[in-house]
């Protein structure tokens, strides 16, 4: 039995905090006929962090990049997604990757790395929800995770609740820090949307 502060996890990792690829922009860009050969890159804060290749042959698309992991030897990588097509209601086709891992095989219009190979979130089992969420949507939504591993009552508004039986000090004083420090966030958000504002 693990228990509190063991390292277990509530609910799954966000698609956001992994690379991955959209066929949908691809086939807006119209990079998607075969014979084509394109780069895609990822970028932070100003810096390119990573890059693939692209080639587009016929009914596939082979993904050509190195991975390394922890600083090991780069390993060179070259492998097919099948694609599929499914036709719109206005005419012309949509594109889908075919997901490459073992035993998978989903339609999907996104893939993510996180790992040596390129798979569908299903595969990572990675929460969609995540995307697109809006700052207080994703403060709120730790500060519950918070909430639920310390065991509160759901909901900021219900304010803080005691240490957990058996969690060390310093885990809960941890787990209260970051959880005061994401209903702050959302507090503010809520109220600078309301405007709302507290006169001290
Ligand atoms: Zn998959």
């Amino acid at each position: 039995m693990g228990g509190f502060g063991s390292g277990r996890k509530f609910g799954a990792d966000c698609t956001d905090d992994y690379r991955s690829i959209d066929i949908r922009r691809w086939q807006r860009e119209g990079l998607l006929t075969a014979g084509q050969q394109f780069n895609t890159e990822w970028w932070r804060r100003g810096e390119k962090v990573a890059a693939i290749a692209v080639k587009v042959e016929t009914g596939q698309l082979r993904l050509i990049y190195s991975y390394r992991r922890n600083g090991g030897e780069w390993e060179s990588l070259d492998y097919p997604v099948k694609l599929q097509t499914t036709t719109c209601h206005y005419g012309g086709v949509r594109y889908w990757f075919t997901c490459p891992a073992a035993g998978c095989s989903r339609r999907v219009a996104m893939l993510y790395l996180g790992g040596k190979f390129f798979a569908c979130r299903h595969c990572y089992k990675l929460a969609y929800r995540c995307q697109r969420e809006t700052i207080d949507d994703r403060s709120a939504r730790r500060a519950d995770k918070i909430r639920d591993t310390l065991g509160w009552e759901p909901g900021i508004l219900n304010g803080n609740g005691w240490k957990p039986k058996g969690m060390h000090w310093r885990t809960f004083e941890r787990l209260r820090a970051e959880h005061d420090k994401h209903a702050g966030l959302f507090m503010a958000s809520t109220m600078s949307r309301f405007k709302i504002k507290i006169d001290r």
